[in-house]
């Protein structure tokens, strides 16, 4: 396979050095190339600019690059593969860059082909990747700033945001699918105690120590959410009532082995959970209020208990 690699800088200059590194008699040919590539990019750029989604980002750079070289297969994977971006089948020859802006690593874009590319196309790609670099870096802020705004600074789980919009997102899902769907609503017992007695900063820990236990015991694709206060909720995808109520007593279960540890305070937790399922045609507030009750059911029989919805 033929590999050519390379490093694309959101600085200016460091596209000059390109040019300046250039065999003399190929600058004539490359510097006409670039002239009308300049326009070309500026054009690129105002589209590039027109989204913060990545998804269209990249749908529109890789439109675009196609209209100036021709290539098989583009991919794009950010550092910590919180997204990959993927067309075409990977062909023999490829050009490769790593995307830095301000000594940030922006990621690493592939191009691939069956026929080796030219001096003058690689070129061209650099010229057009040094489009992508600050509409790329607005999106990356972008979708992290999305995720931060959804996530509870206190316990790393998703926040009662987040829950409002993939509640309803997972229930017409579920419906459109025909799959079953399961909430569990979980509710640390005598919280007031453990905050009265120890201070709110140990309440804190004991907080942050529930939610790593109830993440410890969930599958990747059940979503866990800090509804508020101590209350938390997990959904569950594709889950019949068997499945949500082992679920939901291995993690009280769990809860009630754990001890809490904060310097020289340590302590025990309970909790009480209600477990809904969704019905036929059931709209989400329902849902919720049945396994809100299911949790009040649970509370007034004597807590650390899960008691299953009618
Ligand atoms: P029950 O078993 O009936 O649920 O009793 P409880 O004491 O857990 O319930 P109650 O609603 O009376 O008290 C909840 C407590 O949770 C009161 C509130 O101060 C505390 N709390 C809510 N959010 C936080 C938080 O972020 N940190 C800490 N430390 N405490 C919190
Ligand atoms: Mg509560
Ligand atoms: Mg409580």
């Amino acid at each position: 396979m033929a590999l050519q690699s390379g490093v694309i800088f959101g600085q200016p200059e460091q596209q000059q050095d390109i040019l300046n590194t250039m065999q003399t008699h190929k600058k004539s040919e490359i510097q006409e190339t670039l002239k009308n590539k300049t326009i070309r990019s500026l054009e690129l750029s105002n589209r590039l600019h027109s989204t913060l989604d990545l998804d269209k980002l990249f749908e529109i750079y890789n439109q675009e690059s196609k209209t100036t070289v021709l290539f098989d297969s583009m991919s794009y994977s950010h550092p910590s593969d919180a997204f990959t971006f993927k067309t075409g089948n990977r062909k023999r020859h490829s050009c490769q860059y790593r995307l830095l802006m301000g000594g940030q690593n922006l990621g690493e874009v592939e191009f691939t082909r069956s026929k080796k590319f030219t001096e003058p196309e690689t070129i061209k790609i650099e010229y057009l990747l040094s489009s992508l670099l600050n509409p790329l870096h607005n999106s990356l802020l972008y979708k992290q700033a999305v995720l931060n705004s959804q996530i509870d600074p206190l316990t790393n789980v998703n926040n009662r945001t987040a829950f409002d919009s993939s509640l309803s997102r997972e229930i017409s899902l579920a419906k459109r699918h025909n799959n079953n769907f399961a909430m569990i609503i979980l509710d640390i017992d005598k919280f007031k105690n453990i905050n009265d007695s120890h201070g709110h900063l140990f309440g804190d820990c004991v907080l942050r120590d529930v939610a790593g236990c109830i993440n410890k015991n969930v599958r990747d694709s059940d979503m866990v959410f800090r509804y508020g206060g101590e209350e938390f909720v997990i959904l569950l995808s594709n889950t019949e009532e068997d499945g949500a109520y082992q679920l939901a007593e291995r993690i009280r279960t769990s809860i009630e082995k754990m001890t809490c540890r904060y310097g020289e305070i340590s302590t025990n937790v309970t909790v009480s959970q209600g477990i809904g399922c969704m019905k036929k045609d059931e709209h989400e507030t329902a849902l919720f209020d049945r396994a809100d009750k299911a949790l009040y059911k649970a509370k007034d029989s004597g807590r650390n208990r899960t008691i299953l919805a009618k």
